[in-house]
């Protein structure tokens, strides 16, 4: 594999499944993983472990764990809601688990049914389960702050709250935290801010990555405030899927392909050929056909002579 300068980290089979109520069958969720990686993708979040009953879409998430990890160079990531579902990934292997944390805590009693500490105590729980893993087969455990950004419940959600979490996350056994635009509040300005802050309390290591979303049109403005900042890894789901779009036109998380195009049109390397790319989405898109995939590079196409940072 060529070398990389920003990882993409592909979010369609959790983020945007979980969001879709059509359920899409584990073979054609293994063909999409397969071609997602096939076409150079780093990173993979290839479903959550939440109980079947309340998310139906994502049941076969501890399978597709075990055919990811037999694709090669592919770091396999996995949501997991508390130390239940923790402990359904480790038995599988998953290399990252994310475990989220909404920086508002009404937002948290609402979606998870748990005041911060209740999280926290969870989250050094795990760690403790991690720990006494052989070490080459602990995943990295990653917390991510949700509504860090503003919160569709609390409204605004104060800048030192988001620096409290990101705090007790680590100290409660996160290896590093991740920023989460979840309600797709953010703008570039607080993305370079919050993200210089978190720097500064807890050390560059400590958060390399972000999740946007495009809801209101800002998601790749925002990503270039992240580049200019120097993160490093960036959420975003192919065809821009699941994410809870609000309004028509506009996706809910950022869409890879464009993100791809914006990077490499600009010299940074992602991995990643464009023709294979847009073959995954034709595997995404014959697998869910009715679904709405967005992306303005897809059908657009690449512009004339245009050349790749990757080599294609
Ligand atoms: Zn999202």
């Amino acid at each position: 594999m060529s070398a990389i300068d920003i990882e993409i980290s592909e979010v369609g089979p959790r983020d945007g499944l979980q969001s879709i109520s059509a359920i899409m069958p584990t073979a054609a969720k293994k063909a999409w993983i397969t071609a997602l990686a096939g076409a150079g993708i780093p990173e993979i979040e290839v479903g959550s472990f939440v109980p079947a009953k309340i998310l139906p879409q994502l049941a076969d998430t501890a399978e597709l764990v075990s055919h990811a990890r037999q694709i090669p160079g592919l770091t396999v990531a996995v949501l997991v809601p508390n130390l239940r579902g923790a402990r359904d990934a480790l038995a599988v292997g998953p290399h990252k688990m994310t475990i989220p944390l909404s920086v508002s805590e009404t937002h948290s009693l609402k979606n998870l049914r748990r005041t911060h500490a209740q999280v926290l105590e969870e989250i050094a729980a795990i760690r403790g389960e991690i720990d006494a893993l052989p070490a080459a087969n602990r995943p990295k455990l990653e917390g991510s702050l949700s509504t860090a950004f503003g919160c569709t419940l609390e409204g605004v959600v104060p800048e030192r709250k988001v620096l409290e979490m990101a705090e007790k996350l680590v100290a409660a056994g996160c290896d590093e935290v991740g920023l989460s635009d979840t309600t797709g509040f953010a703008n570039p300005v607080q993305v370079r801010k919050y993200t210089r802050e978190i720097w500064q309390l807890l050390g560059r290591d400590k958060l390399t990555g972000i999740h946007l979303h495009n809801t209101r049109g800002q998601g790749l403005a925002n990503v270039m405030a992240a580049l200019e900042v120097g993160l490093t890894t960036i959420d975003a789901s192919m065809g821009g899927i699941g994410g809870c779009p609000f309004a028509p036109g506009a996706s809910g998380n950022i869409v890879t392909e464009d993100l791809v195009f914006l990077l490499e049109s600009q010299g940074l390397r992602t991995g990643v050929n464009f023709q294979r790319l847009f073959e995954a989405r034709r595997v995404l898109a014959e697998a869910l056909p009715t679904t709405e995939l967005y992306g303005f590079t897809p059908l657009a196409g690449l512009p004339k002579d245009f050349v790749a940072a990757t080599p294609q």
